[in-house]
């Protein structure tokens, strides 16, 4: 089969031809019917250099996928080959405490997972190819009624993370609350969506891309704003000079990052989401009293069950751009160029049906 894989550090992806895997005991093989680019994957190619993290390529890209359940590995229960399920990412110990708790992005015996601290498109290979390894079935969630693999893999990633972050700063987005989101990309798109039908807080959604600012609007901000020097002046204007109580950094760049703390409400929270490198100084004064600065990674399979269960009910929507397997590479230039709507998706040609 074709897969899209990362051969080496700063390199860009390549086509190649792998071998269909076969699920050993315990494991399921999937169908991929979608796996999304992450801007994650352009951090890989372009950002990190050897020994940065505890694996290397190659392996094949693509850790936000969905498909259908294909070959069951012996003693697997409970799934049927044809079923449609999205993928849970991070792929821990499965008995560490934190395992336990869904929190595999957090695994505490990383030498006992079959990759420390990664999963599928992060160390092993991922769902850029037409068929996706999953080394356990408690990874796969089993789709709600109405939702197919092309709508569902961005929600594993662009919509989890977001969920996560949210979900954090529950107690701090009450209706008189104001969120603020920077960068309205994959992520940033469906936080807006999150925060509309997870809360009553009013949302200020930041970008540098005029197309990415209409984007929030028609995901339900209330305000638009285009960064610059007076950007914490206008969220000051807009919530009667107090701040944003939650701001989410979906970039993480110097800038980004000044501007979160600049714009932040006294107690609220400043969370990093984005790993695009920058630094946020953080001081008695540097940052707004009582203001937490937080970093938050993905999300657990409970909070997957639930932005699914969302988009099921169409509270929550991933705009599309789809790519051909064949064409993943032109899928991360656009990414890389700003040219994406909402989330560019790999759609693998041949398996678009099961
Ligand atoms: P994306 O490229 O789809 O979106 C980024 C958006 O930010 C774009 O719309 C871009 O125009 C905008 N932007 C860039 N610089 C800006 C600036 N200075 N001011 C305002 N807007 C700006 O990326 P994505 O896939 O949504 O990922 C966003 C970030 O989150 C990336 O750094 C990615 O690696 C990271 N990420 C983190 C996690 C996590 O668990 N923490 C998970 C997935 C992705
Ligand atoms: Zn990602
Ligand atoms: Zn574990």
């Amino acid at each position: 089969m074709k897969a899209v894989q990362l051969t080496g550090w700063e390199s860009p992806p390549e086509i190649n031809d792998v071998p269909v895997p076969e699920p050993g005991p315990g494991e399921v093989l999937v169908q991929v019917g979608a796996a999304g680019a992450c801007h994650s994957d352009l951090h890989l190619m372009h950002d990190f250099e050897a020994d940065t993290l505890p694996w290397s390529p190659p392996f094949t890209l693509g850790h936000e996928n969905a498909g259908w359940v294909h070959t069951l590995g012996e003693g697997v229960r409970g799934l049927e080959p044809g079923q449609p399920v999205a993928v849970v990412g991070a792929w821990g110990c499965g008995t560490c405490v934190r395992c336990l708790d869904g929190l595999e992005t957090y695994c505490e015996q990383p030498d006992l997972a079959p990759v420390p601290g990664g999963g599928g498109g992060l160390g092993l290979d991922g769902g850029m190819a037409e068929y996706l390894l999953v080394p356990a079935a408690r990874h796969l969630v089993p789709l709600p009624e109405g939702l197919d693999p092309v709508d569902a893999a961005p929600l594993t990633d662009a919509g989890l993370t977001p969920y996560h972050a949210i979900r954090r700063s529950n107690a701090k987005l009450g209706p008189d609350a104001t969120a603020m989101v920077i960068g309205v990309g994959g992520l940033g798109h469906l936080g807006v969506q999150i925060l509309k039908a997870t809360t009553a807080a009013r949302v200020i959604a930041v970008d540098a891309r005029e197309s990415a600012r209409d984007l929030a609007k028609s995901c339900g901000a209330d305000l638009v704003l285009a960064p610059g020097d007076d950007l914490a002046e206008q969220v000051r204007e807009a919530t009667e000079g107090h701040g944003a109580d939650v701001v989410l950094d979906f970039v993480g760049s110097d800038d980004t990052l000044a501007a979160s703390a600049a714009s932040a409400r006294q107690i609220g929270d400043i969370t990093i989401v984005g790993i695009a490198g920058g630094t946020l100084p953080v001081s008695f004064f540097g940052v707004p009293y009582e203001a937490s600065v937080q970093t938050t990674y993905w999300g657990n399979r409970r909070e997957l069950v639930e932005v699914l269960d969302l988009a099921a009910r169409n509270l929550l929507h991933a705009e599309k751009t789809i790519f051909t397997l064949d064409d993943a590479s032109r899928a991360y230039d656009e990414l890389a160029h700003g040219t994406v709507r909402g989330r560019a998706v790999v759609v693998p040609h041949d398996s678009f049906q099961p």
